[in-house]
């Protein structure tokens, strides 16, 4: 083959192009601790419907929790200033999106690390271990996994909580339906109405929708480790974090705030 100059020029359009996108990305991951230094704040998503972990108190319209009391400490930690948070509510389907578009530098609220996940996000070490849990009507008969054959379980678009139950079933002799939805209230009124037979998802945010007509059972399955996640390419900001979670399970703090919430 014969190089003509068309494909020299390509070439070395290819060689300029290659060479601002690496730059680009160095650029990005080199500043990020700085960046959010600058902004003056750190934006960090977080769950508002999740008991002691993250949840709206709408008395005083302050964030209160596990998580919560995690994002202040990062906070202290990059500002001295535990004040320097801002948080937004997330849920599973939006949290990985505001990462992505930018809107957020971290999400701190109930996201499983999952070897998938991985692929998309940077994780830290986890800082806590929940499991998949079901929530009933108490008139349903439905006592554990062995009952569900057949039964419509509602669950969440974008969590783990499909995979997991379904798995549990099968090896209880069990045959799933599926039901979908956005959110967890959508969840617990297509509960109340009797569209759906469970809703399945983590214990403690099963901990959230628990009322006089339902209760959680007893079966527990799928561990489900949580991380603090960042945006991917976020790579100095994601071990500065871990670097932080790490120490944290060392020294005690972390042991010290589960206990604080009573998880
Ligand atoms: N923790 C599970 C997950 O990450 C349940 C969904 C949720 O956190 O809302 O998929």
């Amino acid at each position: 083959m014969r190089f003509t100059k068309k494909m020299m020029y390509a070439a070395l359009v290819l060689l300029a192009a290659g060479m601002v996108l690496t730059g680009c990305k160095k650029q990005e991951n080199a500043n990020t601790i700085d960046l959010i230094r600058k902004a003056g704040v750190l934006k960090v998503g977080v769950k508002s419907d999740v008991p002691g972990f993250g949840l709206l108190n709408t008395a005083t319209n302050q964030y209160e929790g596990f998580e919560i009391e995690l994002s202040k400490l990062i906070a202290k930690d990059i500002f001295g200033d535990d004040g320097k948070v801002v948080f937004t509510p997330v849920t599973a389907k939006t949290r990985g999106p505001l990462l992505d578009n930018g809107e957020l530098d971290l999400i701190i609220a109930t996201f499983t690390v999952t070897e998938e996940r991985k692929l998309t996000y940077n994780f830290s070490t986890a800082y806590y271990t929940d499991a998949v849990g079901m929530l009933v009507k108490k008139s349903s008969g439905i006592t554990g996994l062995g009952d569900l054959d057949g039964k419509t379980i509602g669950v969440a678009q974008s969590a783990t909580s499909r995979e997991a139950i379904d798995r549990a079933a099968k090896e209880a002799g069990a045959a799933l339906k599926f039901s979908e939805f956005a959110t967890y209230p959508e969840i617990k009124a297509a509960l109340d109405s009797g569209r759906v037979d469970v809703f399945s998802v983590d214990r403690s945010i099963l901990a959230g929708y628990l009322d006089n007509e339902s209760e959680i059972l007893p079966d527990r399955f799928s561990p489900q480790e949580y991380g603090v996640a960042s945006k991917l390419s976020n790579k100095t900001l994601a071990a500065y974090i871990d670097g932080l979670i790490i120490k944290w399970l060392a020294d005690g703090t972390i042991d010290g705030l589960i206990s604080q919430f009573k998880l």
